[in-house]
């Protein structure tokens, strides 16, 4: 297979800053779209990556999975897309696409393992995927999304998973106009799962440790802020609850938010992917309630999820960065000093 050498930012092991390198693009095939990258989202789970925190890096890693560009080519099978077209690019970049998750449109759930758009086993050129911490990237184009032209590309970056992760657990429940819906940490996931619970028509309830977050979360659309220190207000709240949306990216106690659930509520896991601390049966038991996880969503579900940002013009809230300044930012972030979303502008690698 033809390939073509382009620029990219990446980490050499998991010690090393992330620094300037070249990487190998697969030619556009029959199948693919080649994509100008213009901004990609910054997620902590590149940090996790970059530094082997899940002990599954391959070197070297480019991370980057909320990637938004400008179409430059099309093979001959693409009838969707054109030259010129905004479009994404998220978590996954390839899967078997015959397995019975595939064909149900849940493609993050592929029986043969989807291909991650970094550190993932790349099926065209062997080795390891690259992401979107680059200047081009060349995708199969059943995992290329729209973008609506209406709303900030730079916004909309973090869509393609901080969006979507919180987007589909949303829309799984069948969150709906009148419900009470608890989103737990106000991070880059949280401020997203606030915004679109908001634009659902449900009753918002920002769940939060630090009181001086109230003001942001209303903000951005919730209507409450529950201090979970607070044992007054979570006695409050307690069975209240028809869903809740747990984005603490750490183990931690389960049982207060158990306890803010109503009978068969659930609350869904979308952060932590460690083990969390024990909690109690009964809190289960006494109401018939539910715990659930949550992983990002598949290409059908993310397209949606676009559509319904450029219908109600909703966006990440961002600051844009250059890639230069990308081991500042992983520092920034890992201190929860960000509102809410890095994007890098890659014109910042280009030139
Ligand atoms: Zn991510
Ligand atoms: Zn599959």
């Amino acid at each position: 297979m033809m390939k073509t050498t382009i620029k990219a930012y990446g980490a050499a092991d998991s010690k090393a800053d992330l620094k300037p390198m070249d990487i190998e693009r697969r030619t556009c095939g029959d199948d693919d779209v080649k994509i100008d990258i213009t901004y990609c989202g910054v997620c902590h789970s590149d940090i996790h990556t970059v530094r082997n925190d899940w002990k599954n890096s391959k070197y070297p890693v480019v991370p980057g999975h909320e990637i938004i560009g400008r179409v430059t080519k099309v093979g001959k099978n693409v009838t969707k897309f054109r030259k010129d077209d905004l479009v994404g690019v998220g978590c996954m970049v390839d899967s078997c696409q015959q397995c019975s998750a595939c064909k149900e449109d849940l493609e993050q759930f592929c029986e043969k393992g989807m291909v991650g758009t970094y550190n993932g086993r790349d099926v065209h050129l062997g080795g390891h995927t690259f992401g979107g911490y680059s200047t081009a990237v060349v995708v199969n184009k059943e995992f290329v999304l729209r973008i609506p032209e209406n709303i900030d590309p730079k916004g909309a970056a973090p869509l393609l998973c901080a969006g979507i992760t919180t987007w589909s657990p949303l829309r799984a429940w069948k969150v709906k106009k009148g419900d009470k819906v608890g989103v737990i940490g106000l991070g880059g996931l949280g401020h997203m799962g606030v915004k679109f619970a908001n634009a659902l028509g449900a009753h918002v309830v920002m769940i939060t440790t630090s009181p001086d977050k109230a003001k942001d979360a209303k903000a951005l659309g919730a209507h409450e802020v529950l201090i979970s220190k607070n044992a007054e207000d979570m006695k409050a709240h307690r069975n209240s609850f028809d869903f809740i949306l747990n984005t603490i990216p750490v183990g931690h106690e389960m049982d207060p938010y158990i306890g803010l659930l109503k009978r068969d509520a659930t609350m869904v896991l979308v952060g932590a992917v460690e083990p969390l601390k024990p909690f109690h049966g009964g809190g289960l038991i006494g109401g018939r309630k539910r715990i659930a996880g949550s992983l990002i969503g598949g290409i059908k579900e993310t397209q949606e999820m676009l559509d319904f940002c450029g219908e109600h013009n909703i966006v990440s809230d961002i600051e844009v960065i250059d890639m230069k300044d990308i081991n500042d930012a992983y520092e920034r972030i890992i201190d929860a000093d960000v509102k809410y979303r890095f994007v890098i502008d890659m014109a910042s690698l280009k030139n």
